[in-house]
């Protein structure tokens, strides 16, 4: 087969790595990639969202599957514009990408389907909302309706900062993705990410993660697309996962599939595990950044005839197996992010890193140029590692990060500490 992957960042440098393993693909493609993915395939210069020049590209190169990794495409309907041109794709169409393209659908689809979440309000009106606010108290949760890369969602702790922020959010500050807002409920727990293949009827988990969302040690600092993680994810116990899928995954499948939008892809459910089990916080339509990258690492079966179950709607019975080891990625962001950074900083030491024992380095934001890797992103580096423990992980993974020499770089130093420590508790 021949496939074609879209997407520049970590989680798809892991999706290389790990399509480029099946035994199936003869000849894998990137666009527009980065200088990690090179290594595993063919980078094509290609922009995802010239959706006719993808097309072309795929007719000329004979591509047998188009594997879509950010949501961006999927919200612009790439699937269904491949889907025109007979081409087969991993991912949702863009009705079924509502799911992460708008946060009010999918607030109103759980809560006609008593699928579990904090309770809301949809508000296109800066009154109504403050009202709201003060009906419910702080801390409360405010959130743009449409995609605002990651900056869409504010946990107001007072309610002076819940009204700046449904201000700021309604008075255009992210364009069109605010134009709608939804304020809701504050959900105390533990968050966990939980990913389904699905598709369009049947769903399979896989196996749990956690990321760390905040940008400085201690889950301290401002809010980042994710800074680490890990999997398994200890507080995601074999109850909280059926639980996930039972009142949460498999519903909102059904639903999709009534309204006439089946959803076939990952379904990544952003997971708090409250007192009262799993509530939804919000869904995305694509693998996690970075918890992709501890899944690749986990996963034993081969994902190709996985991706391709989900297009053909075959996963029923499907079964994948996954490595019993833990696996951990750390990964290293340019200084300032995720506010403003430099680019063009040189990275050394990478070879020396990956050969320490169960690592793996993902590229998230690199550029080679004259033989030499160059920062070319906010998250540059994943360094991943496998061990008998998300610990041994640990350790590995940040025996990898010493070896790399980037004086503009900085990562996280605590990656998975709770399950570090959960791991260390007497049983
Ligand atoms: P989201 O982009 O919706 O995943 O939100 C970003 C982060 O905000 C989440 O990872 C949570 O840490 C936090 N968050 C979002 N909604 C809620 C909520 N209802 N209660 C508590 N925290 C939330």
């Amino acid at each position: 087969m021949n496939i074609l992957l879209l997407g520049s960042g970590g989680r798809e440098h892991a999706l290389a790595w790990k399509i480029a393993a099946s035994p199936l693909v003869e000849g894998l493609y990137c666009a527009p990639g980065n200088a990690g993915i090179a290594k595993e395939c063919e980078l094509v210069m290609l922009d995802p969202a010239d959706h006719p020049a993808v097309i072309a590209f795929c007719k000329g190169s004979r591509i047998d599957l188009v594997v879509v990794g950010p949501e961006a495409p999927l919200c612009a309907g790439i699937v269904d514009d491949l889907a025109a041109a007979g081409i087969k794709a991993f991912g949702p169409s863009k009705a079924a990408a509502r799911l992460e393209g708008s946060k009010g659908f999918t607030k109103d689809l759980c809560r006609v389907n008593n699928i579990p979440t904090a309770a809301y309000g949809r508000f296109d009106a800066a009154a109504p909302a403050k009202a709201f606010v003060r009906a419910r108290g702080a801390p409360i949760v405010v959130k743009a309706d449409g995609l605002a890369a990651g900056k869409g969602v504010v946990v107001a702790q007072s309610i002076a900062q819940a009204d700046a922020a449904i201000d700021t959010m309604l008075g255009g500050e992210l364009g069109a993705a605010g134009g709608q807002i939804v304020v809701e409920e504050f959900l105390e727990g533990e968050e966990a990410s939980f990913f389904a293949l699905c598709d369009g009827e049947q769903a399979i988990p896989l196996a749990s993660a956690q990321d760390h969302k905040r940008a400085y040690d201690g889950d301290c600092g401002p809010n980042t697309g994710g800074m680490g993680a890990y999997s398994p994810a200890p507080v995601m116990t074999a109850e909280h996962a059926r639980r996930a899928m039972e009142e949460i995954v498999l519903p909102t499948v059904r639903v999709m599939k009534a309204r006439g939008t089946p959803y076939k892809g990952v379904l990544y459910a952003g997971l708090m595990i409250t007192a009262d089990g799993p509530k939804l916080i919000e869904y995305n339509v694509r693998f996690g950044d970075p918890e992709c990258q501890v899944l690749m690492l986990r996963l034993m079966s081969d994902l190709v005839p996985a991706l391709l179950a989900c297009c053909d709607g075959v996963l029923k019975n499907f079964d994948l197996r996954w490595y019993a080891q833990a696996a951990l990625t750390v990964v290293m962001a340019a200084k300032g992010y995720p506010g403003s950074y430099a680019k063009g900083s040189v990275i050394e030491g990478l070879d020396a890193a990956a050969q320490v024992e169960g690592v793996e380095i993902f590229h998230a934001g690199t550029l080679a140029q004259q033989g030499r890797i160059l920062a070319n992103g906010g998250r540059v580096l994943d360094v991943s590692a496998v061990g008998t423990t998300v610990a041994q992980a640990q350790a590995r993974a940040y025996r990898a990060v010493d070896r790399v020499r980037w004086s503009d770089g900085f990562c996280r130093r605590d990656i998975g500490f709770r399950a570090v420590a959960k791991d260390a508790a007497p049983r």
